[in-house]
């Protein structure tokens, strides 16, 4: 075991669907693309130059549309299936050099390297910047770094320079590397925490351990004490090997100007269980239980959550209980939304097997490849890739 290097690895691959399209069709490459669905869809990820015309993720793909009329626009495809195989490739070929290795999601994972024997930090330096070229040469897939002597350090290192960043944060320095970032980078500092941060002078990472004790506790509630650990750069929890820690997925999408039709909500909720549960399958999990939290004006949020019987990786499981839930959370009808947000949570490994015994589970099974049929055909229908001012809108209501 190395000790007084870098060896823990925060690695996020930068714009990962937009950037498996580019690896497929090279013609994408540069350009302002972004993957989404058309219909009632979200951006699920975007270029660096989409980004630089104001595209984000998650946004309705029509708002995106319209403030970047030239954006290329690339359906998902079938399934997730080639995304989840670049997924699988990536951390792969993490595993030719340490067999610990934390997948996080489909395109974020942490790697321990402390037991490759490296003697200094140049030669964890020269091998991860050889991994990071050969993901990029291999698999076309641009992915940031960041090198650091814990996980926490390390997922916000590599999220400094992106894309293609490389960021090391040399042991001892962790505290002073963190303090000049604003403290919305800590893991669980949200945008509300940083909102109420912020109105209170404390506005960097390491403005908090400065606090009296007694501002903190009130502010940040009884986990403050963590939460000052953080900003000195201390965590101790170790690289896992289990995919099973991803524990939810979730998503939300704060709105530019606040929404008060139930029908463009409904949308947007139904778009993010679709990206969120192409996610699930692309992980090989299934999930049970689906929360919708929603935002008011006045930033107090309301929340419902319900579980299916069965886990499920079919979105179309999550429609009728979305709708409900919705209608649950939303309980003062007559103030419009700023935010939306949904969680699927209750992650289960994938039963396949078990399906073909239990006529319920046979019936989703036939769904399930009738989706992906379906999502075949639209994409040979339709051209794959369409120019933002070909497609024609809708109205959502
Ligand atoms: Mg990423």
């Amino acid at each position: 075991m190395s000790r007084g290097l870098p060896t823990i690895v925060h690695l996020d691959a930068d714009a990962f669907f937009v950037s498996v399209e580019q690896a497929l069709d090279p013609a994408l490459r540069g350009k302002k693309v972004a993957v989404g669905g058309r219909e009632r869809g979200i951006i699920a990820s975007a270029s660096y130059e989409a980004r630089a015309c104001g595209v984000y993720t998650p946004m309705p793909t029509s708002q995106a549309l319209r403030i970047c009329p030239d954006l290329i626009l690339v359906g998902h495809r079938d399934g997730m299936s080639r995304y989840g195989e670049f997924s699988h490739r990536l951390f792969d070929l993490c595993e030719t050099v340490t067999p610990l290795v934390e997948r996080r999601s489909i395109d974020e994972g942490f790697m321990d390297v402390g037991v490759c024997g490296f003697r200094d930090e140049a030669g964890v330096v020269s091998a991860m910047r050889e991994l990071q070229a050969r993901l990029l040469r291999e698999l076309g897939l641009p992915v940031s770094f960041g090198l650091a002597s814990n996980k926490l350090v390390s997922a916000v290192a590599s999220k400094q320079n992106k894309p293609r960043g490389f960021t090391v944060v040399q042991v001892g320095n962790e505290e002073a590397f963190l303090a000049p970032l604003p403290v919305g980078v800590l893991p669980g500092v949200g945008k509300k925490t940083e909102v109420l941060l912020k109105s209170n002078g404390i506005v960097r990472v390491g403005d908090l351990p400065a606090q009296p004790e007694a501002l903190l506790a009130s502010l940040l509630g009884s986990g403050w004490r963590h939460v000052v650990a953080m900003a000195q750069g201390l965590d101790e929890s170790a690289v896992g090997t289990e995919s099973e820690d991803a524990k939810s997925y979730s998503q939300q999408e704060t709105f530019r100007c606040d929404i008060g039709e139930s029908a463009t909500i409904l949308r947007i909720t139904k778009g993010m269980i679709d990206n969120l549960m192409a996610k699930v399958r692309a992980d090989a999990k299934r999930v049970r239980t689906l929360t919708v939290k929603v935002r008011y004006q006045g930033m107090e949020d309301d929340s419902a959550a319900r579980s299916l019987p069965e886990a499920s990786d079919l979105e179309s499981s999550f429609y009728p209980l979305a709708e409900s839930l919705l209608r649950t959370a939303w309980r003062r009808r007559t103030s419009p939304l700023r935010l939306v947000a949904v969680k699927l949570s209750g992650v289960e490994g994938q039963a396949r097997q078990l399906e073909l015994f239990s006529a319920p589970g046979a019936g989703d099974e036939r769904k399930r490849r009738l989706a992906a049929a379906v999502d075949a055909l639209n994409l040979r229908g339709n051209a794959p890739v369409q120019h933002g001012h070909q497609i024609k809108h809708k109205k959502s209501n």
